[in-house]
């Protein structure tokens, strides 16, 4: 016999849990599901990244298919983070789409596949949260740039290009020449 972990059970009322106990299986059927939550710990990298306390938007819709439920709709939230080349703060919105079918429990989809392949619903409870968390960091950008074409900043005195006038550079002045100037 081998032993299989089986997760802890889900929460209906935990906020990134969709409680399908209720919705009928008739393919079609759809259902709004939409929530705010707020982070409990920062999500993200470490050049960008969502607050903890700041608010996850879930626009939602779920749709009864003949294996299961179909999650589609919009996650946002704000980042922020500093530019890889020029270390501005940056502030903004990701905002992404999701698609993500869970099986039913004893479905031909669920006994086909594997648990990392095809998600699965548990006691009719969506567990949200690995979904909107691979959604979010997977959107974020690997090296932030407060815009594309950021020059960054000069590598001589550490100002950032954008601030510097176009002849901006740094002489190499050797210091037996300067004392030579002095004395001109
Ligand atoms: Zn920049
Ligand atoms: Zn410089």
């Amino acid at each position: 016999m081998t032993m299989q972990k089986t997760p802890p059970p889900l929460d209906p009322k935990a906020p990134l849990v969709a409680d399908a106990r209720t919705m009928s299986r008739a393919p079609g059927t759809t259902k709004e599901w939409s929530a705010d939550v707020p982070l409990t710990e920062n999500l993200g990298l470490d050049m960008i990244a969502i607050p903890a306390g700041e608010v996850l938007s879930l626009r939602l819709r779920l749709t009864s298919v003949s294996e299961g439920i179909l999650v589609t709709g919009t996650v946002s939230a704000p980042v922020r983070g500093e530019c890889g080349r020029c270390l501005t703060a940056i502030e903004d919105t990701l905002e992404v789409d999701v698609t993500e079918l869970y099986a039913f429990e004893g479905s031909t989809t669920a006994e086909t596949t594997d648990e990392d392949e095809v998600m699965r619903l548990r006691d009719d409870l969506i567990d949200l949260e690995p979904l909107v968390r691979d959604a979010l960091v997977f959107a974020m950008p690997n090296t932030p740039l407060c815009r594309p074409d950021c020059p960054g900043l000069c590598p001589d005195c550490g100002t950032p290009w954008d601030e510097l006038p176009d002849d901006h550079g740094h002489e190499i002045v050797d210091p037996r020449w300067a004392q030579l100037k002095k004395l001109l």
